[in-house]
């Protein structure tokens, strides 16, 4: 019988991309911490100086590899493969040369993913799974559309609270109990 398929985002989902960001522009970083960033693109709410850190380090190598996973990340991930087949759908940073290699060995290490379930994309839609998890509004829009059997759930985060959902299969999510609820019983 086969396996129930999970789709992971990375960003936001599994590592810590914002607070990786926040520690980049230490003390250029607008007061209030990570709940100043309430729109996808964060660093409209960011300093031309901070900015600048930003395009500068982001793609520095090194970066991506030394990102922190989220907290629960990753004891979630080790029981989800226990119930599931985990598949990373991650977008690369594509003007940063070494960020696939950085982020497909960062899962590696961090996470032992088999490096056969990491999926480059940007439209995650060409992944194909029974439950989606990312916390892009339009990934999770896009995904429900296109894959009607499978349910697709919005990882919640201050950048994305004005999302409601378009399709009758997507959701929103804020702690892993809930996506592991999401998990067809086989
Ligand atoms: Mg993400």
């Amino acid at each position: 019988m086969n396996r129930p398929r999970i789709i992971l985002d990375v960003d936001g989902v599994l590592a810590d991309f914002v607070g990786h960001t926040l520690t980049l522009i230490g003390d250029l970083a607008p007061p209030g911490g990570r709940e100043m960033f309430t729109s996808w693109d964060m660093v409209s709410v960011m300093s031309p100086d901070a900015r600048a850190r930003c395009a500068y380090g982001w793609r520095q190598p090194g970066w991506c590899a030394t990102m922190p996973p989220l907290p629960e990340a990753l004891s979630a991930v080790d029981r989800l493969g226990l119930r599931a087949e985990v598949v990373y759908a991650t977008a690369p940073m594509v003007d940063a040369p070494h960020w696939m290699y950085e982020r497909s060995k960062w899962l590696e290490r961090v996470f032992a993913a088999d490096p056969r379930s990491i999926v480059f994309a940007h439209d995650k839609a060409h992944v194909w799974g029974d439950v989606f998890v990312d916390d892009k509004p339009e990934n999770i829009d896009g995904w429900a559309l296109a894959h009607p059997s499978g349910i697709a759930a919005l990882w919640d985060a201050p950048y994305n609270r004005d999302w409601k959902p378009k399709h009758g299969n997507a959701t929103r999510v804020d702690r892993w109990a809930s996506v592991f609820d999401l998990i067809p019983r086989s």
